[in-house]
């Protein structure tokens, strides 16, 4: 979904509101950018073979066979035998350029921009936080490392909230991102510098996390692609933790066959992560093709009710409309414990949180304040000054939820809904192939708007579920 002023403002852009589907292939074709690319490889191949198609034919009997068809009396023989010396000549030529384009790699020379937790050698990583300020990466992160083997030119790190903790990328320690088709709206969150980074026209793709919906719901708010992939699919090493049983890295695009092209290059078991699945990466562009559907399609009748966004029911319906108009068979289904994934998730979130954000004490990364009294002092104003109010709130949050006399209460029955969670996502996926949800239940709102905490967790409703379940998921845009 993105701001509502945007349809004026770009009008080669369809106006969108971004739904949450898995597996729906909805080609755009390629970004400009990769298809210049493309293009110029081919046209130099091209000219190559020309040429030595002409050098061929000046200088032997084919000539003889091409003067006798080009004069209009071409003979089957001709045809037969310029053919014959077509396939025996021009063969070899076209299979060594076309195995040279395979061989290339795949994002080669395409512009990515990195969400700032991502570590890349020798660049500083903030993670948004001051806490983080004057770290820098001593190594690449597996995600930095397979996008530099696939060709891709790494060109920035992009904002985020801090901790990737935030919905509208306000909660940067260091500056707001705005939403690029509307200056006063908010690009989300937590990812939003790379949303906001795709979306400008800025690059064609960029890296973000998902935690509870960081990538999708970014990506809806400014009209552009965004996948969450299987938790597990894309290796966790060397990205700044947030919550660890829900952190998934994933791309942002502008087509879904980009998404594809980059998913393939950065998808895949790393021995360095243990969570890592270890399972081989299709490939994902060649299944765009063959895996068109129609596809039986569920609407989960739990996303669609008090909250939603007339504008955004909208959107959803009329992409439900498409999909049906396409052939595919939409039912209704239910995911009964939907009520209780916003409570699971931020006590699940927090308590990890808690957990992973004791490291920052001001020894080993980053921030350290001048001349503590003595050790005490030197973590705990380190910490005070180093974080901002959001992280705070959770670190409190999650110490508490995961502190004895309340582990039980709080972060082992969360843990037990999880399950329960996710139980209802396998049951459903028995009988449908991909869902249809909004991302966002509202579109792009204006900076500083949403002042209470509790109104901006309420942004997650939609995308929660998924990482909960660890299930993949994907937004794209779907209004016009
Ligand atoms: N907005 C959610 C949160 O603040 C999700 C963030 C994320 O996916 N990183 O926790």
């Amino acid at each position: 979904m993105r701001a509502r002023a945007a349809a004026a403002a770009a009008p080669e852009r369809e106006a969108r509101t971004a739904m949450l589907t898995y597996a729906i292939g909805d080609v755009h074709g390629r970004t400009d950018l990769l298809a210049r690319l493309l293009d110029r490889v081919n046209q130099a191949l091209a000219v190559a073979c020309i040429g030595l198609v002409l050098a061929y034919r000046s200088s032997s009997n084919l000539a003889a066979a091409y003067g006798i068809a080009v004069s209009g009396t071409m003979t089957i023989t001709t045809v037969l035998y310029y053919e014959v010396m077509r396939i025996r000549w021009n063969w070899p030529i076209w299979k060594a350029g076309t195995d040279a384009l395979d061989a290339l790699p795949p994002l080669l020379g395409v512009p990515v921009g990195l969400k700032d937790l991502v570590n890349l050698e020798g660049t500083p990583t903030t993670a948004g936080s001051r806490i983080l300020e004057g770290y820098v990466s001593p190594y690449d992160a597996t995600i930095a490392a397979r996008l530099k083997q696939a060709g891709a030119v790494i060109v920035g790190k992009t904002n985020m909230d801090e901790f990737a903790m935030g919905s509208s990328t306000e909660f940067s320690a260091y500056k707001k991102t705005v939403n690029p088709w509307d200056l006063e709206r908010i690009p989300g969150g937590s990812s939003g510098g790379s949303s906001a980074a795709v979306a400008a026209y800025h690059v064609p793709l960029a890296i973000g996390t998902d935690t509870g919906g960081s990538i999708r719901q970014p990506a809806s708010l400014t009209g552009i692609v965004g996948l969450k992939p299987m938790y597990g699919r894309v290796s966790r090493y060397g990205i700044v933790a947030f919550a660890s049983s829900l952190d998934q890295v994933g791309p942002f695009a502008r087509t879904v066959a980009d998404l594809a092209d980059v998913l393939g290059a950065i998808a895949g078991h790393d021995e360095r992560d243990s969570t890592s699945y270890p399972a081989e990466v299709p490939n994902y562009l060649a299944e765009i093709e063959t895996r068109k559907g129609p596809w039986k399609l569920g609407i989960p009748k739990e996303y669609f009710g008090a909250g939603l966004d007339p504008e955004v029911a909208a959107a959803v319906e009329r992409a439900v409309a498409f999909y049906r108009s396409q052939g595919c068979e939409v039912s209704e289904v239910s995911l009964p414990h939907t009520q209780y994934c916003l409570d699971t998730y931020y006590i699940i979130a927090t308590a990890e949180a808690s957990s992973n954000l004791a490291r920052y004490d001001g020894i080993r990364f980053g921030r350290r304040v001048v001349d503590p009294a003595d050790i005490d002092d030197l973590y705990m104003r380190t910490r005070a000054e180093g974080f901002g109010a959001e992280v705070k709130r959770r670190i409190i949050l999650g110490t508490y939820v995961l502190s004895s006399g309340y582990y039980d209460a709080y972060y082992l029955r969360a843990q037990k809904v999880r399950t329960l969670i996710r139980e209802d996502f396998l049951k459903v996926y028995q009988d449908v192939d991909a869902l249809i949800t909004p991302t966002s239940p509202v579109p792009a709102f204006k900076l500083g708007e949403k002042s209470d905490p509790l109104a901006m967790y309420l942004c997650d409703i939609y995308t929660i579920g998924v990482n909960l379940a660890g299930l993949p998921a994907i937004s794209v845009p779907s209004a016009s």
